[in-house]
This record gives C-alpha cells, structure tokens and sequence, in this order.
C-alpha cells in the first residue's frame, strides 16, 4: 500500500462523493430502498464507475489513484454515514478485488486490476460457506484440476458460498476452494455454466445491499484463474489484507455510529422538556451522547495510527486492524442505540433515520470477523507478546505514557499508564494461575488489551493535536483542547474496566482463589479510583465541545 492521494485530491473526492450522494441518495430513498429491501444497482455502479470510487484501490499503474490506508478509511467513513448498505456494496468489490492486489502475479493485476479501473466492475468476495464461516478452515468448496494429457488447463469447481454480498449482482467474484494443495482463490465471471446465484437475503438491516447465496456445479474456470503462482496460497492471502479490510468496516462502524449521534446532538437542543433543552441535562448528554462520543473517537484514534501505519509501509497489522474494528464497530452499535433511545418515541420511528442506521450498524460487528473472533485474535496475539517479553510488554507501554504525561499532561497519559499497567498484573496473574485455558477468560482479555491500547492510543493523538502535528488527512472534528479532554474521560474508563474487569476474571476463575486486597493493590486500584476524580468535570467539557459551547 503506498502512502496515497494528496490532501487536496482526498478532499475532492469526499466532495465528489458527498455531492453525489446529495443528489442521489436523498433520505426519502434511502428509506424507500429499506423498505423494499432493493439494492440500488444502477447508482453503486455509478459510485465505482463514473465518479470513480473503483480507481481508490486500483494501483496507479494499472490506471488506478492508488489511494492509501488514511484515504479509504476516510471514504468509507463517509459512505457509512451516507448509508452503510450502499457503502457495503462498495466494499463487497474492494474485498472482491483483494486476493488480485495483494496475492496475484504481475500479469494477473495487469489484466484483472485494469479492467476494474477501465471498466468500474462491480465485485463480489466468496470465502464464507454454510458452515464455514468464522473457521473458514472448514470450507467444502473443491477445484479439482483438469488435465490435457500433462498440460494442467483448468479447475473443475463445486460448492456453495453463503452470505456473499453483491452476490447476485457481481461482474467478477474471487471465490475459495480447496484445491489438492489447499484453500486458493480463483477469479470466476458471473455468466460461466454452472453458476446460480441465490434469491436476495431477507435481512434485519443494510436492506440496500445485495447479499445472496452462491451455488457452483462443476463450474469450470481456466488455470490462469487461480490467484498468484501456485495452489494453498488462499488464507494465506485472506490474512494479508485484514489489518487493510478490517479498517474499512471500522470505518463503517465509526461512520455510522456518528452519523446517528449527530442526528440525537441538534435533535437534543431543540427538544424541551422539562423546561429546558434535553442538551443542558447532564443525565442526557452524560448517558446517551458523551460516552459514546467518547468511544467513537477513541476508536478513531486506534484506526488512524494503525492506517497511518501501514501508509508507513508496515505490513500485516492484523491485531492492530482487529482492534480497531472491535472497538469501532461495538462503539457504533451502542452509539446508534443510544441515539434512539435520545430521540425517544421518535427514534423508534422510521422517519428519524437513527432506527435505520442501528439496524445497518449492527452488521460491522458481524462480517469481516465476528467481535468474538476479533478478542480471540487480539488476545492470542498479546497474549503471546506478554510472554516472550516476560511481562514487559505492557508495563513499556505504560512507561512509554508516562513519559507522555511530562510533556502533554492534559492528555490523561497517566491514566492511560494505569491501565497498561494494570493489564500487566492481571495477564501475569492469569499466566500464574493458568486461566487462560478458560476461553471466556481469553476473550474477555481480549477486550480489556484493546481498551488499554486504545486509551495509549488517544492520548498520543491528543498530544499530537496539541502539537498541531496531526495528519492533514486525520479527522479534526475536536479542538486540541476537546480531544485531551475526550482522552481524559477514555483513559478513566479504560483504566476501570481493566481493574474491575480484570479482577472479576482472575477472581472467577482462580483456583485456590486469590486474595482480594493483595489483587487490588497490584492492579493499582486506589490510583485508578483516584484517578477518576474530575470525571463529571471533563464529561461536561466534553459536552460543551459536542454543542459547540467551549
Ligand atoms: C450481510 C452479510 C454480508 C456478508 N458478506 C460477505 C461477503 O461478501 N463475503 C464473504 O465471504 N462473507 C460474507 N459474510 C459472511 C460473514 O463474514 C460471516 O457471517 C461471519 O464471518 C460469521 O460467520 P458465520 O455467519 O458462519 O457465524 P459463525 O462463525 O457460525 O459464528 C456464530 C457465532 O459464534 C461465534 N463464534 C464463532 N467461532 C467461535 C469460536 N471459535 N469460539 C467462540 N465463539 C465463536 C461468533 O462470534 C458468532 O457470534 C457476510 C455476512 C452477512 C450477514
């Protein structure tokens, strides 16, 4: 991935795409798409082809803009807050073309990658089965290969894909199927013999995205088709885009998730009850809107570091990738419900949007890799880094924030310390005790290293703020002075929830079982209980910068 559009080029393209979307995808129709469970065909490929969302992620010398990881995931985050059911079938053609740009040969992506470029094709991604779909090891699918006397001249494809968005719609699907020597992706065209795509799913939401059922019966694709130079190399491939792939549904989870609480912000100020606007009542505002504010921007800061990354040139990142999807699409989720709930009886309606956005959000936190999937992969990872650096792994980190806290004390880096420091004793302590063979353990582990990171992460982007060193890509939504104290109120709460949290896993689980006050004392919890003093003070402020009040 190279480092991607210039500023100027990245801002037009949001404009050309918010234009678009102004004048085509008015809400009316977009609730008119919901309501007919329709996938607006005509006006996806109109996105990919003619305004040229395709050429994002199309190398520039295969005619494409070549965009990098900050560029994407600023798009996809304004095709999310558009509508995450368009926005899926955008990406159901970036994911489609992934094993072409990161696991085919040469004169592969000089075919397949111009074409998409020249032709906006609309794609589709075939890896998840009827039963194979979290352990996508378990796919059916075959490619047995065919042979003219000892020339290898095709494969002869059977099997079924479930859940395949733009499924019913594609030009060109990569689909996965174990050939002699292993899963291996090939590319097949949608009009080949034996090819039949499923009626549309009936879904809970995203009802503007096609999603369809594949079947494939002796379909027979050329042996130029398989992806990349040789059979076994499918999951493989799969695995290298997911720090790239799972920062896009991030994006998605992050979009969508605000585009609800900037419905609930305005909504708020004008509602009055009880004598004054529901924005001045700090049981509101520090319930429905602040928190999830919070959250939201707190995965932002996880996704940009990691994006800015890779743009870097690091390669894989799927932890970190991992983490920021689990917090940005679980943050998205609870942002939309609670937007809702801040619009009350009319955020139960359909013509307030907000019910809509929380039945389309709630997908992110299922495809490109369940939430609980995600913990299993951040919680092995760490897990394995907390052991080869005997327990060093997160008490750096925290020493790492500490030295933050001397130049950039606003940012809450000390508190963010506490919790790096506080996940140390408790993965020791597991370590020790063996918990970790109990799964529950293990994911909820998961969950507690990403909040941790997460606060290390927003406190960085506050100081870098401060210092006006941000990315001229980064969202700038906050003043400096708004995200130090978004990063406050992130570090306090990640801070408690690894002691709490973290003391109920070793506590549950122990055998023989610890001593409470000893467990406390090592997770430092008198300094992360004294560190939620000005708790209120900050969330006020915090609000104060939602309502343009600061
Ligand atoms: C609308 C939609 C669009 C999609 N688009 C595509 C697409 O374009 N291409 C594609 O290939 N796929 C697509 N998918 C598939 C999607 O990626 C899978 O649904 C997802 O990976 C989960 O797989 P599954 O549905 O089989 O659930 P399962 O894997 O059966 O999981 C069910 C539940 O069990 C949990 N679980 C799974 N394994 C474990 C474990 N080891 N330990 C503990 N808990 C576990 C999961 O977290 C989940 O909560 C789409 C799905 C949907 C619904």
């Amino acid at each position: 991935m190279d480092a991607g559009l210039d500023r100027d080029t990245l801002d037009l393209v949001l404009e050309t795409i918010r234009d678009f979307a102004a004048a085509e995808l008015g809400e009316t129709y977009l609730l008119e798409l919901d309501t007919a469970d329709e996938f607006p065909e005509k006006i996806v490929r109109r996105m990919l082809a003619e305004i040229g969302v395709s050429l994002l992620f199309v190398p520039e010398q295969y005619g494409g803009m070549g965009a990098g990881t900050m560029d994407v995931y600023r798009v996809c985050e304004l095709l999310a807050r558009i509508d995450v059911g368009v926005a899926t079938g955008v990406f159901a053609t970036f994911l489609g073309s992934d094993p072409i740009v990161f696991g085919a040969t040469d004169e592969q992506k000089e075919r397949w990658m111009t074409r998409i470029a020249e032709e906006g094709l609309l794609m589709a991604y075939g890896a998840t089965e009827p039963e194979a779909g979290s352990d996508l090891g378990a796919l059916k699918t075959t490619a047995v290969p065919q042979y003219d006397g000892d020339d290898l001249v095709s494969y002869r494809i059977n099997g079924n894909k479930q859940w395949i968005s733009n499924g019913g719609y594609a030009d060109l699907y990569t689909i996965l199927a174990n050939a002699p020597g292993g899963p291996t992706w090939f590319v097949v065209d949608r009009d080949v013999d034996g090819f039949e795509k499923g009626k549309p799913e009936d879904k809970h939401g995203i009802r503007a995205s096609n999603t369809a059922a594949l079947s494939l019966q002796d379909v027979e694709v050329p042996a130029d088709r398989l992806v990349g130079t040789g059979e076994g190399q499918g999951l493989v491939q799969a695995q290298a885009v997911f720090g790239y792939t799972r920062l896009m549904v991030a994006a998605f989870g992050l979009g969508a998730g605000w585009e609800a609480l900037d419905r609930a912000i305005p909504y708020s100020t004008e509602r009055i009850q009880a004598g004054g606007p529901l924005s001045e009542k700090q049981g509101y505002t520090h319930k429905l809107i602040v928190p999830h504010a919070v959250r939201l921007e707190s995965s932002r800061a996880y996704l940009e570091e990691t994006a800015e990354r890779l743009d870097a040139g690091e390669e894989l990142l799927n932890t970190e990738g991992a983490i920021a999807k689990y917090l940005a699409t679980e943050a998205g989720n609870a942002a939309a419900d609670a937007a809702i709930q801040a619009l009350g009886g009319y955020g139960y309606t359909k013509e307030y949007m907000v019910e809509k956005i929380k039945r389309d959000v709630r997908i992110t936190t299922i495809y490109e890799g369940t939430s609980e999937i995600m913990e299993m992969t951040i919680a092995r990872d760490r897990w394995q880094e907390h052991l080869k650096t005997r327990g060093a792994y997160y008490s750096d980190l925290a020493a790492a924030l500490d030295g933050l806290e001397a130049s950039h004390p606003e940012t809450g880096a000390t508190t963010a310390a506490l919790a790096a420091r506080a996940l140390a004793v408790v993965l020791e302590t597991c370590r020790l005790n063996r918990l970790t063979r109990n799964q529950d353990v293990l994911f909820r582990l998961g969950e507690l290293i990403a909040l941790a990171e997460c606060a290390g992460a927003l406190s960085r982007r506050a100081a870098k703020a401060a210092e006006g060193a941000l990315s001229d890509k980064a969202d700038k939504r906050f003043t400096p002075a708004g995200l130090a104290a978004v990063a406050r109120v992130f570090a306090r709460e990640a801070a408690m929830r690894v002691a709490l949290d973290g003391s109920r896993l070793v506590a549950g689980s122990a055998e023989p079982p610890v001593n409470p006050a000893e467990l406390f004392a090592a997770i430092g919890l008198d300094a992360i209980t004294s560190a939620q003093n000005g708790a209120i003070a900050d969330a006020d402020l915090v609000a104060d910068h939602l309502y343009g009040r600061a």
